[in-house]
């Protein structure tokens, strides 16, 4: 038995912000950062909002992979202004920090490391939560998942609960219009990292690998668009849909070892979510085809590439994969993040540690241990191959 969780209503297409109007309820709290406020894009949905007779309240202190402190932070100012919705609007920071809000808000005795799979929330009985995306990439506003910094412990707690999934997912091609190319090429490559890894991951179904497919082809084609010309408004909005179809894919099965290897670069050199799991893209197809051949080839054959054998698809896949990541002007290691061997070698062990104890770790098709996650990091900090 298997039980999936998909967003209740996702709503899409030019003019999709509309949708706000026919919201019903008595007060809202819009959970965002200090760059989305600036922008026009608060004010936006707050007007649709008022439209439809809710106040606004607006809670913008999110910060760039959120902490535990910002969320009860965040939850206390949800306790005194009592909203019946929360609104996640930005990146998936934001979407992220409203999940965990939302939690904390509805269950004052429950902590930020206690949501879990197991945990009975309860939600709902006070609030219903909308995401609105802004960037195309972290598939957050389609994920059941939360991921949290503890910063002290200086690592990213992947929290999860089939209630905290969006009531109501908006995705108006207006919003990723002013995205920059940098920013398309990070949150890009992260929905092909989740796409990619959903569908080879031990939990992947056919609902998951359906979405999967169409994901990993519309990223192929749309992003590298996306990215060389921002007035592209097709591929913008392409690349829009494309990551909530990776975001309910891989929400629906699982993250792999990009993901637990990206987080613990993240949490110990606070480098952004895309840029760190894409890095380890390429080379988790490397490590892991000897247990997933067949099914990295189907993503070869889906995107196009012609092969005669199953390994000389995967082959051709992972060159593919590179040649996006130096069209896009990713990173092709740690060195090139400017991360240097003498503070990484220090943060090693740590870096190690953190990635052969993530959830995303285990159900890789091919689970390291830690002398080969060693081993994927020293790969990975100057591109020079290692034998597994
Ligand atoms: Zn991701």
């Amino acid at each position: 038995m298997w039980e999936l969780t998909f967003p209740r209503t996702v709503v899409i297409g030019e003019g999709a912000l509309e949708y706000l109007k026919e919201v019903e309820g008595k007060r809202v709290l819009i959970v965002t950062d200090k760059v989305i406020h600036k922008l026009d894009f608060v004010e936006k949905v707050s007007n649709y909002l008022k439209e439809a007779g809710l106040e606004v309240k607006v809670f913008d202190e999110v910060e760039p992979e959120p902490s535990m402190e910002t969320v009860v932070k965040g939850a206390e100012f949800a306790k005194k202004c009592s909203p019946d919705w929360l609104i996640g609007l930005g990146g998936g920071s934001c979407m992220d920090a409203a999940k965990a809000i939302w939690v904390l808000y509805e269950n004052p005795d429950i902590t930020v490391d206690g949501i879990n799979p197991l945990e009975k929330l309860g939600l709902r009985k006070k609030a219903r939560l909308i995401c609105i995306p802004t960037t195309s990439g972290t598939g957050s506003d389609a994920t059941w998942a939360t991921v949290i910094t503890d910063v002290k412990e200086e690592r990213k707690l992947e929290l999860s609960s089939r209630e905290i999934v969006a009531d109501i997912i908006i995705l108006d091609p207006e919003f990723p219009k002013s995205m920059p190319p940098r920013l398309v090429a990070d949150t890009g490559l992260d929905a092909l990292t989740h796409a990619i890894e959903g569908y080879v991951s031990q939990w992947s179904n056919d609902f998951s690998d359906g979405l999967a497919i169409k994901a990993i082809q519309m990223i192929f084609k749309y992003l590298p668009r996306a990215y060389r010309n921002p007035e592209d408004k097709e591929a913008k909005e392409k690349m829009h849909n494309a990551a909530t179809i990776a975001g309910i894919s891989f929400g629906n099965s699982q993250a792999g070892i990009a993901h637990a290897m990206g987080h613990s670069l993240g949490a110990i050199f606070h480098v952004p979510h895309g840029r760190t799991v894409d890095l380890f893209l390429a080379q988790s197809i490397e490590y892991s085809a000897r247990e997933a051949m067949e099914k990295y080839a189907d993503v070869a054959r889906a995107i196009g590439i012609e092969a005669k054998t199953d390994e000389e698809a995967v082959e051709k896949l992972i060159e593919a994969v590179r040649r996006l990541d130096r069209e896009l002007g990713e990173p092709a290691s740690i060195k090139e993040l400017g991360i240097s061997r003498e503070d990484f070698e220090k943060r090693l062990d740590d870096l190690v540690t953190r990635a052969a104890n993530s959830s995303c770790t285990f159900m890789n098709p091919r689970v390291p241990d830690v002398d080969d996650t060693r081993k994927l990091f020293i790969y990975a900090y100057e591109g020079k191959k290692v034998n597994f």
